[in-house]
């Protein structure tokens, strides 16, 4: 197996070994075992990477390149993604331990009409002409910013390498792709069909390697022009604060504790049902997670019955077989961090309801089963801190203004979900909640089209969406002509 498996950086459209030669490992975390030794790049690969992007953004071939052609290759691309789609959606399971059907039905079909829907922006970029006073000709316009970092973590690997890669492509930048070092088989495997789409050496180069070293080494270079970041918040303040030093823009999408409010006069049964795929989907390692579940008093009981009767169908499996709904989590490390969890929500006294124990498949692996917290209580640490695997805390409110105070309560900002028949009461609570997405009578919705993105801790940046990622992977150049 290991040797169909991309294993070594991609810089310049060739396979190369770190400098140093160094290499890590990548476990398949439903067996424990290791999948294959991944070179480890350090500051002199990144060095290496950012040199052949600033090479290839220089050239003529690239920043003369029409672009309509632009347009073509992120459409091969795409097609090639899609022609490999079993491969790619194989090695993110293997890598990542989420279920199959979820790699090959939902992750690897949303990258390829990621890179369609990109495709479709490369030629439609344009400034403008202002009406300035005087004799002047003044009009601006849209560059690309150079050579841009994108640094991405395990959750979604591939899928969110497109959110960033795609639109940065598409505006005329070069990448340097920084993959979790839990995750970064389709990433290279990215690389490579990148180059047979046609895209010249240099354009997109895929640096494997530890966060404190390559990404960091990537958030410092000083001819890396911006960090297309998503990870937590933690880390982002890292990399806001290195960052600095080279005056370099960072677009940080960051963790989320995001509030799924659920009023009495909801469709509870399709309110249960989003509420359950709200936090499970993923493992609920996803930074959207609707992981605070807040349920109007009335419905409490009758909600939790019927929560908990679903968590129980969420089986923990291989995830290679299709009757698993729930997969392995990420890495042993990821595992630990959820047990600890779940141990201090029942030291502070939360109620559990169903789940909260390590499971093993065939005797192995990294499994938690689906876990409901009752009566958790809005400064508890597990309605504070983004846990990033299968568990949810569920609080009760009394009316309108509660479920504001409480939904609001949080560092975080990413995204939220409302259940109600109440079409007034949706677009108001829809407005009070401090979050960059919301979600009415549905959840985990995404649409390259429409922006994502945190308010507050969950940061700045905002990934897809066309004006967003026009905004974000250029910049203006106003241009004067004296017309006398
Ligand atoms: P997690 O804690 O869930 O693993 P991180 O936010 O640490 O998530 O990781 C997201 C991405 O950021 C990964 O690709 C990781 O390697 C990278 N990363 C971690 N630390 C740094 C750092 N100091 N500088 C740049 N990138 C980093």
């Amino acid at each position: 197996m290991s040797n169909e498996i991309p294993n070594r950086l991609w810089i310049h459209n060739e396979w190369a070994d770190a400098e140093s030669g160094d290499t890590f490992s990548t476990l398949n975390p439903a067996t424990g075992e290791e999948l294959t030794r991944v070179a480890a790049g350090g500051e002199a690969d990144v060095d290496r990477a950012v040199s052949s992007a600033r090479g290839a953004f220089r050239s003529a071939e690239w920043r003369q390149m029409d672009a309509h052609r632009r347009s073509e290759l992120l459409w091969r691309l795409a097609d090639l993604i899609e022609e490999n789609a079993d491969e790619l959606a194989t090695l993110e399971t293997r890598d990542n331990g989420k279920p199959y059907f979820e790699s090959r039905k939902i992750d690897i079909p949303t990258v390829v009409q990621n890179f369609r829907y990109f495709a479709g922006m490369a030629d439609k970029i344009h400034g403008e002409t202002i009406p300035v006073s005087g004799p002047f000709l003044n009009y601006t316009l849209r560059e690309p910013l150079g050579v841009v970092g994108c640094i991405v973590p395990w959750n979604f690997p591939l899928n969110i390498a497109s959110w960033k890669v795609a639109p940065a492509l598409a505006c005329g930048n070069t990448v340097v792709l920084k993959p979790a070092e839990q995750t970064p088989l389709t990433a290279l495997r990215l690389g490579e069909l990148a180059a047979e789409a046609g895209f010249p050496a240099g354009v997109l180069n895929v640096v494997p390697g530890y966060g404190d070293q390559a990404g960091a080494a990537l958030v410092r270079h000083p001819d890396v022009a911006a960090i297309a970041f998503t990870g937590s918040t933690e880390t982002g303040r890292v990399v806001l604060r290195e960052a600095a030093g080279t005056v370099k823009r960072v677009f940080p999408e960051l963790g989320g504790k995001s509030p799924n409010v659920i009023f009495a006069d909801a469709d509870l049964k399709a309110a249960v049902r989003g509420a359950t795929s709200g936090i499970f989907y993923g493992k609920g390692e996803v930074c959207a997670a609707g992981s605070r579940i807040l349920v109007e008093r009335s419905i409490y009981d009758d909600f939790l019955d019927a929560m908990e009767g679903r968590a129980k169908k969420m089986t923990v499996g291989d995830p290679m077989d299709s009757g698993t709904r729930l997969g392995a989590i990420v890495s042993e490390t990821q595992l630990e961090r959820v047990l600890d969890y779940i141990q201090v929500g029942r030291d502070e006294g939360a109620r559990l309801v169903t789940g909260g124990e390590r499971r093993e498949v065939d005797g192995r692996g990294f499994f938690v089963e689906a876990t409901v917290f009752a009566d958790v209580e809005p400064d508890m640490t597990i309605a504070q801190e983004e846990i990033f695997g299968p568990v949810a805390a569920v609080l009760p409110f009394d009316d309108f203004d509660d479920a504001v105070d409480r939904a609001n309560r949080t560092i975080y900002g990413l995204a939220a979900g409302i259940w109600t028949r109440d079409v007034g009461k949706a677009h108001r609570l829809a407005r009070e909640i401090d979050a960059g997405t919301v979600w009415v009578n549905t959840y985990n919705r995404y649409d390259p089209a429409s922006p994502f993105g945190g308010y507050k801790s969950s940061g700045f940046g905002r990934d897809l969406g066309l004006r967003s990622a026009m905004d974000k992977y250029t910049q203006e150049k106003s241009v004067w002509v004296a017309l006398d």
